[in-house]
């Protein structure tokens, strides 16, 4: 990609994003998220030859809520490898929010897939007796190449305080045998994962990982196995933008996963990732600044998959 049209066509999407933030809000069911800056934006572009783009607000440190279910996901198939954890989970979208629990209940014997919270309740149930938090937190900085992400405790305590729908989750789970964990103990880390602090940088980063397939652009070392990238790609793209992933496809057309501190990260296949901060967010609890963000780029810059 040429440097100065780079340049140009992430100014675009910047305004374009911009334009969208009011039309969002922050979200406030954990209290502690609701203190963010709503027009808070920023966008970082990181390539395969090492050089990385940004603009706006791409130092700001945020919390990672959904994205950690990717890095979760990784952990579990390079523990145990696909047939083993979805065993737990499923692999199809679930057309449900987020946190919904009623397709779990009525419809099935697993939760849907590993990007909604009661998936990845059930992925981090298989990972919990063989990994510490502290050992998550060293592969988080790992994959996202950020030594500095940590946890942030005010979001931690506040969303533990209000989590009673992820705790009911995990009940429902254990109660149909699909973890056999200690709820609290799950639940404990499922809401550390949620609470790391990163930036657009650091999923840039990860993206940049993902779609270079699992080898390091900083240092050419693999850390994540071929068959890991491939599979938690096509969940990205399927199901990492909750309810809202098949028109995101369409119009999209780029693996991407958001979370609800603002966070949304696309690996663009072979060629960039995308890391964006915006907390506005729309009614499904995606970036609402992001998505455009996103459609523009891939218009632009000719990112669709297809
Ligand atoms: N920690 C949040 C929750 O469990 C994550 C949800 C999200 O980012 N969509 O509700």
């Amino acid at each position: 990609m040429d440097a100065e049209r780079l340049r140009e066509v992430m100014g675009r999407a910047m305004e374009i994003g911009r334009e969208k933030i009011p039309l969002g809000s922050v979200a406030s069911y954990i209290p502690e998220l609701s203190k963010a800056r709503k027009d808070a934006l920023g966008l970082c572009i990181a390539l395969p030859d090492g050089s990385v783009y940004k603009t706006g607000d791409t130092n700001i440190r945020f919390t990672i809520q959904s994205i950690s279910k990717v890095i979760s996901l990784c952990k579990a198939l390079e523990l145990h490898g696909p047939q083993e954890v979805f065993r737990h989970v499923g692999m199809e979208p679930s057309g449900e929010a987020f946190n919904s629990i009623v397709e779990l209940d009525l419809q099935a014997n697993r939760p849907f897939n590993p990007m909604i919270n009661s998936g990845a309740i059930a992925v981090e149930s298989t990972i919990i007796d063989y990994v510490s938090f502290e050992d998550m937190l060293e592969y988080a900085r790992l994959l996202c190449n950020d030594s500095g992400i940590t946890m942030n405790r005010q979001v931690y305590h506040s969303e533990m305080n209000s989590c009673d729908r992820n705790r009911a989750i995990a009940y429902l789970l254990k109660s149909k045998e699909i973890i056999t964990t200690n709820v609290d103990n799950s639940i404990e880390l499922y809401t550390k994962l949620c609470s790391l602090n990163v930036t657009a940088e650091s999923l840039a980063n990860f993206a940049l990982l993902l779609a270079k397939g699992g080898v390091s652009p900083f240092t050419g070392e693999r850390l994540l196995a071929e068959e890991t990238v491939r599979t938690v790609l096509s969940i990205m793209l399927t199901c990492g933008m909750y309810d809202g992933s098949g028109r995101f496809a369409v119009e999209v057309g780029v693996p991407t996963k958001s979370g609800v501190g603002g966070g949304l990260m696309a690996a663009v296949h072979g060629r960039a990732g995308v890391g964006i901060y915006g907390p506005s967010l729309d009614k499904r609890g995606n970036c609402i600044a992001g998505c455009e963000m996103m459609k523009q780029l891939s218009r632009d810059l000719g990112l669709h998959m297809f």
